[in-house]
């Protein structure tokens, strides 16, 4: 008997279609923003891509990699020099205790990280808890896995906590809350007592936490970056996520990773490798040479070079009338773009591109549904003389 399946008459054929998710899906406003500047030759503050140069331990031996022939698929959790060294780190750095055998996964990006823990941890419909002003990309992972992200307002400008409103967001649907410190696009870094209140939140209600410290190193001022999982009692409920494309400006190579209980990282591993197979072989050496082999001071320097190029927007900003939120930490600043012609920010972006050739985002990208609309985001990651060029554009304006 033939087992094929009987053509349907074209009245009955169910339409192609996307699937429901799809309808929803707009294209990225900072990838929108980009082109457009591309298009004009503008100066792009838009998106967060780090053009300043990667540290030179770190590309030749990645490069050395290439040519010695680490070509092939690594272990699902990556190489070993690179998890003995990211312990290391973490240990040092963060103040965790994790196993390189059994509690870090190298993963493609936090994004890879982000993405394999959502797929991991949660079922369609559970609600994650998401502080706004957000990443985009949290949000839209969380949207991808079917998940339904619930923000938590941040108050402006210092972009300050509300536990009251954070624990009154939770519902019995509610499995984990997502803390991304320092922020983007806030430059919020979370304190202590911040930290420990959400902590009481997460132990109260038995919450995953999954905490985003990509911009660990950049820091501002007196700005203290803690880990999450540090604090006493919560190492097992964290998934703690960071990667090297900001700190060693290789946004381009797709590396990151995550620690974890072990007991939640088979899993994670598991589909981190469904997605992504592993982290990119040879490069994977050039993230264990910088971590092994670039002194306390880099950390140090990459700080300060990136508090001064923070001050030279803040003031610029300032000085033209677009009054920023001075951020603690990472390289964004939300600026306040009332001054400028338009009815929503996306409109205000677009006129500041037109009459300065200087491209920022939408704060509507990192807000839900009628917020943001008020807001700028500019990045400063840039070379100095770019920086400096778009600093004279914006000044122009005033
Ligand atoms: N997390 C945050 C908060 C970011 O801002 C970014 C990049 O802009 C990423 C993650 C991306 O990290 P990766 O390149 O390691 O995937």
């Amino acid at each position: 008997m033939s087992t094929r399946p009987i053509a349907r008459d074209s009245s009955t054929t169910p339409k192609l279609v996307l699937s429901e998710i799809s309808a929803d899906i707009l294209q990225s406003e900072i990838r929108a923003m980009s082109v457009e500047c591309d298009r004009v030759h503008g100066i792009n503050l838009a998106q967060g891509v780090c053009d300043v140069e990667p540290p030179p331990p770190v590309v030749e031996a990645a490069i050395a990699a290439i040519q010695n022939g680490q070509n092939i698929y690594t272990r699902l959790d990556g190489i070993f020099r690179l998890r003995v060294e990211i312990a290391r780190k973490l240990s040092d750095y963060n103040g965790l205790i994790s196993d390189p055998e059994s509690g870090i996964l190298v993963t493609a990006g936090a994004t890879g990280a982000f993405l394999a823990t959502c797929m991991a941890l949660f079922n369609p419909g559970d609600e994650i808890l998401l502080f706004e002003p957000f990443y985009g990309y949290h949000r839209n992972t969380l949207l991808s896995q079917r998940l339904t992200p619930i923000t938590v307002l941040l108050d402006a400008p210092d972009w300050t906590l509300d536990i009251d409103r954070l624990e009154g967001s939770v519902t019995p649907r509610t499995r984990a809350i997502v803390i991304n410190t320092p922020c983007n696009p806030s430059g919020k870094v979370f304190c202590r007592p911040e930290l420990e209140a959400i902590a009481r939140v997460a132990e109260r209600y038995n919450l995953f936490v999954i905490t985003d410290e990509i911009y660990e190193y950049f820091l501002c001022g007196q700005a203290k970056h803690i880990s999450f999982a540090s604090l006493p009692g919560m190492t097992e409920r964290t998934i703690t996520i960071s990667g090297f494309s900001k700190t060693f400006s290789i946004t381009g190579w797709r590396l990151g990773y995550l620690a974890a209980d072990p007991k939640w990282i088979p899993a994670i591993g598991y589909f981190h490798d469904v997605a992504y197979v592993c982290a990119p072989a040879p490069l994977q050496h050039g993230a264990a040479a910088g971590l092994l082999e670039l002194p306390a001071d880099y950390y140090v320097e990459l700080a300060k070079e990136y508090e001064l190029k923070r001050d030279q927007l803040t003031e610029a900003l300032i000085s033209t009338g677009l009054t920023p939120s001075i951020p603690d930490g990472a390289y964004y600043i939300l600026a306040d773009a009332s001054r400028l012609p338009g009815a929503t920010a996306k409109e205000k972006a677009r006129n500041l591109l037109a009459r300065t050739g200087v491209a920022a985002i939408a704060g509507t990208a990192f807000f839900t549904e009628g917020r943001g609309e008020n807001l700028l985001r500019f990045c400063y990651a840039k070379k100095p003389k770019d920086l400096a060029e778009a600093c004279q554009r914006l000044r122009s304006l005033s």
